[in-house]
């Protein structure tokens, strides 16, 4: 399994912006509670993290783009 953002759900205040900025519909808020519901379904843009005005989202992943020009 891809690595996933890591969600702490005791600093979660259930806001929602997480699952807006979410272009890819890999999150769900659902009861109060925030879960990566399409696990393959992320693409690892980390905005979640970005948006997270608590800090609850950490996305534990580097991108790494190579040039296959080289
Ligand atoms: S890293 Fe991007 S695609 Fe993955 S859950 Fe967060 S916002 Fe969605
Ligand atoms: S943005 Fe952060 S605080 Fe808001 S619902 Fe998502 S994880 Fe929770």
């Amino acid at each position: 399994m891809p690595e996933l953002p890591v969600i702490n759900e005791a600093k979660c205040d259930h806001c929602g912006l997480c699952v807006s900025v979410c272009v890819c519909g890999a999150l769900q808020l659902k009861d109060n509670k925030i879960s990566i519901v399409k696990v393959n379904d992320c693409g690892w843009c980390t905005m979640c993290e970005l948006v997270c005005p608590t800090g609850a989202i950490s996305c534990p992943f580097e991108i790494i783009i190579e040039d296959d020009k080289k």
